[in-house]
């Protein structure tokens, strides 16, 4: 999930829970809005269209997405909102955005001779030339132009960090730059550094380049309004507000070879990276990305740099929510409850979509509030000013008025989407995902519609007038992220017994009119073939329809809760909803509520119209709802801490898939479907560039592994290898008397050692070191580090070969492991199948490039074949399985 994000909106991907192994969901990470049928934006599918129709109908398709996006732009050029008196109208923030617009500001310089500035893993060392100053605001110089001869030297502090810099730099360890101007902004102590330096001499005013800072200056507060829509004013007001605090440091980076590099070092973490603290930036457009990102070094040194630390400055503990839809206008009342966490905290940041607009702020004295909230197309971050700086651990109340008609998108016949999944109410800037919070909602809408929440209705609906009102509460439990679907549907329900959950189907009674737009188009073709027979397109999408698929889609989802129930035990809620999105490629869950794509609900056949034979074999429609019901226990009854932990809620998520293949469809699809899964790993695709997903990074390196260098290689690798690392620790705690008891056990340990929080991926390694068996504590210290090591946090992957004979009642062979790190360790299982399918009858244990013989074992009757990883058990390049 999402976050907030600041930063290089435009060049990275960032990624929700959910379902897209064929589809490339790109989220504008600024704006929280999800991208659609980006799929069919690619070329390959096309190329592997069959001819004729379904050509035409994608091509058709094609321009209807390329068309939506235009008039999604061209909706955004609503009128202004009217300027309210407390809107961004704060003295400190005002100065703070009118810096260079007057001759007086970065007048004052000095010149430098090597002076070395050093910030964390960075040194920026200035050779020579002349740093320029902002005026102080508040008496803080909080920004700086340096231009002349410099260096820049970053050596992150881990492997694994050294390994993600050297995939942009080519430089291994350590990135050396020349850079011949830097802006800087800044809260700590850079200015009285500086000052203070002997390797600095004061200047007078009029240093000769003044104007020329000023000019970079402006550039730099164009990039950042216009390009990157980061408000780093509201950043800087935050710190102004906060004295006591250590500060951040920003450097706009102007390198020989890398001219867009920006190098942030914030206390209070990155949002894109948090909560680590440091973090290099391209917004490039062919290696935009992380670079690298890290925690600070003291971190290290004490080792407390993991993914549970928690910058956030208050925890939001209660919405409530009031409001009503009209038309695609949402006007919403949040009346948020929160605790503050963070001393001396004035400022509280937001992440709300930036055109739901602010209109106002009341405390619970009733006083109006000063906040902050840019043009929605410039740097729109929104943030609150109270009117007095807040105790900590105290508890407070504010409410917040804010409408738009921008973030509910009307698809036609009454098929509606809601863009911003996690910011349409505004939700916690020191969370990467949200913060998790009671949410009670009432909503009113037209009555011919329905609206479905999350969490339960807490009372019948009313009417009220030509409204319909609605009520929902998430009760005790507090839910990561809170959302609703919303349209004409029609619905089902099942009340199931013996999964525990009420299932509900919701279904648009009408298509979206992008399918609408193809049938139209088809009856004209079939209307203009005079001579011709009737239907002559072959095509019998004129009847499709969403509705039909309510059997269905109840019984994936009771085969699912019941199955998910028995491996990982009972979820928070008492519902899950699945409902129709007019979005075609991609799913995603909210806690009790799951959004499937509408391709999903038409049939095959109807799909391959569509789509090509693709839209009838592709198993991504088969298995997104297993998939997306999963994410009720994996990212939501169990959250991820960090970007860095994200791989468990897809990865196990996406395994979960795989229990339902081997439940519904037997264990032939179940090895097909971890073969399927493999080739996503170690193939190379046009979506990730050429370049094979599992030598990119680890899984620990979470979205960063997608880049302007590396393409969709998150899909390729977080997915497919997170569900891997999962099965090959169910298949090594296999037993063929007890089955899956051992890996349930461990399974619903973790849910209820964890239920309803987050975790980190150690919190998950100390639960399988628990649950361990004997054969899989090969390093002899109880620990799981070996396993985690290779798997999680290496990019190792290994290839096997197993050469056997069979000869009466005895097997004898050599197992061989290769392509590996010498300490490379791996159980690898060996199978025999006597006639009646794969029976396990132990594990080679398997230690860097090596063969091992098996000798000579007997067995109780003779065999038919041997395998090694006959279940796919191992991630591996290949495995070989060569018998006599
Ligand atoms: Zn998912």
């Amino acid at each position: 999930m999402r976050r907030s994000r600041r930063l290089l909106a435009s060049t990275f991907l960032f990624s929700l829970p959910c379902s897209t192994p064929n589809a490339e969901v790109v989220l504008e990470p600024k704006h929280d809005f999800v991208e659609v049928n980006s799929m069919l934006k690619r070329s390959p599918l096309t190329a592997t269209l069959i001819a004729g129709l379904s050509l035409l109908i994608a091509s058709s398709f094609v321009a209807q997405a390329e068309r939506s996006d235009i008039e999604t732009v061209a909706a955004n050029q609503g009128p202004a909102t009217p300027k309210n008196s407390k809107s961004n109208s704060d003295p400190f923030y005002q100065q703070l955005r009118q810096q260079a617009t007057n001759a007086e500001d970065f007048a004052a310089y000095v010149s430098v001779n090597n002076l070395a500035l050093k910030r964390d893993a960075a040194t920026f060392t200035l050779k020579s030339g002349e740093l320029y100053f902002t005026l102080p605001i508040e008496g803080r110089v909080t920004a700086a132009v340096f231009i002349g001869a410099g260096e820049l030297t970053l050596a992150p502090p881990t492997e694994a960090e050294k390994r993600s810099l050297e995939l942009f730099t080519k430089q291994p360890g350590v990135m050396t730059e020349e850079f011949s101007t830097l802006v800087l902004r800044f809260t700590d102590r850079t200015f009285d550094e500086i000052k203070n330096s002997p390797n600095a001499k004061m200047g007078g005013s009029g240093g000769g380049q003044a104007s020329r800072a000023r000019d970079l200056f402006r550039d730099n507060q164009q990039l950042l309004r216009r390009q990157l829509h980061d408000n780093r004013e509201l950043r800087t007001l935050a710190d102004l507000y906060a004295p006591a605090r250590p500060g951040f440091f920003n450097a706009f980076i102007n390198g020989s070879r890398y001219n867009k590099l920006i190098y942030i070092m914030d206390p209070l973490g990155i949002p894109e990276v948090s909560p680590e603290e440091i973090a290099l930036f391209s917004y490039g457009d062919s290696d935009g990305g992380i670079w690298t990102a890290f925690h600070a070094a003291p971190e290290y040194e004490q080792k407390t740099a993991n993914g549970a630390e928690d910058h956030r400055v208050v925890d939001i503990t209660r919405h409530e929510i009031d409001g009503t839809i009209k038309g695609t206008e949402l006007t919403i009342t949040d009346r948020l409850s929160f605790r503050v966490l963070a001393k001396s905290t004035r400022v509280l940041p937001f992440n709300l979509y930036r055109s739901l607009r602010v209109k106002r702020v009341t405390d619970e004295q009733g006083r109006e509030l000063s906040f902050i909230q840019e043009d929605k197309d410039d740097d729109p971050d929104f943030g609150i000013i109270m009117a007095e700086t807040l105790e900590e651990k105290k508890s407070y109340k504010i409410t917040i008025e804010y409408a738009g008609a921008d973030a509910l998108h009307d698809s036609g016949g009454g098929n509606f989407i809601l863009g911003p999944r996690s910011t349409w109410y505004p939700n916690n800037a020191g969370t990467q995902f949200g913060d998790r919070a009671i949410f009670d909602m009432t909503f009113r809408y037209p009555a011919k519609n329905i609206f479905v929440g999350t969490g339960a209705q807490v009372a019948p609906e009313t009417r009220d007038g030509d409204s319909t009102v609605a009520k929902w509460s998430s009760g005790t439990t507090e839910l990561a992220v809170a959302g609703f679907n919303y349209g004409r549907f029609k619905k089902k329900e099942i009340a199931d017994k013996d999964s525990g959950y009420n299932l509900e189907f919701y279904a648009n009674e009408e298509v979206p009119n992008e399918i609408k737009n193809i049938q139209a188009e088809i009856e004209r073709r079939e209307n203009r073939a005079p001579g011709q027979q009737q239907n002559v397109t072959g095509t019998t999408l004129g009847s499709v329809t969403t509705t039909g698929m309510a059997g269905v889609a109840l019984a994936e989802a009771q085969n699912s809760a019941r199955l998910y129930n028995a491996f990982f035990g009972k979820l928070p809620y008492t519902r899950i909803a699945m409902t129709q999105q007019p979005a075609g490629f991609f799913g995603q869950a909210w806690p009790t509520l799951v959004f499937m794509p509408y391709l999903a609900f038409i049939d095959s056949t109807q799909r391959s119209q569509l789509l090509g034979s693709r839209g009838g074999t592709d198993t991504f429609w088969k298995y997104v709802a297993p998939h997306e019901i999963a994410h009720q226990w994996w990212g939501h009854t169990i959250g991820w801490t960090s970007y860095r932990d994200q791989w468990m809620s897809e990865g196990f998520a996406e395994f979960s898939a795989s229990l339902y293949v081997q439940l519904t469809r037997g264990n032939d699809k179940f090895i097909d479907f971890w073969e399927d899964h493999r080739k996503q790993i170690t193939q190379s695709s046009p979506a990730t560039r050429d370049r094979k997903p599992y030598t990119i990074g680890a899984l620990t390196q979470g979205y960063r592994l997608s880049s302007g260098k590396t393409g969709a290689v998150y899909q390729s690798l977080i997915y497919p290898k997170g569900a891997y690392v999962l099965h090959m620790l169910r298949m090594m705690m296999y037993d063929q008397r007890t089955g899956d008891a051992q890996f349930k056990a461990m399974m619903k340990d973790l849910v209820q050692t964890h239920f309803n929080q987050d975790i980190s991926t150690e919190d998950f390694k100390s639960i399988v070191e628990k649950h361990m068996t004997k054969e899989m504590d090969v390093e002899d210290n109880g620990r799981m580090d070996w396993f985690f090591k290779e798997w999680v946090e290496g990019i190792g992957m290994p290839s096997y070969r197993f050469d056997y004979q069979l000869a009466g009642n005895t097997l004898s062979g050599r197992v061989t492991q290769s392509g590996v790190p010498d300490n490379f360790i791996m159980l690898v299982p060996i199978y025999l199948d006597f006639g009646k399918g794969w029976i396990k009858l132990g594990s080679a244990r398997m230690v860097g490039n090596a063969t091992i013989d098996l000798g000579k074992l007997e067995l109780p009757a003779p065999a038919k074949r041997a395998a090694i990883c006959a279940m796919n058990d191992v991630l591996a390049l290949s495995v070989e399985n060569s018998g006599k």
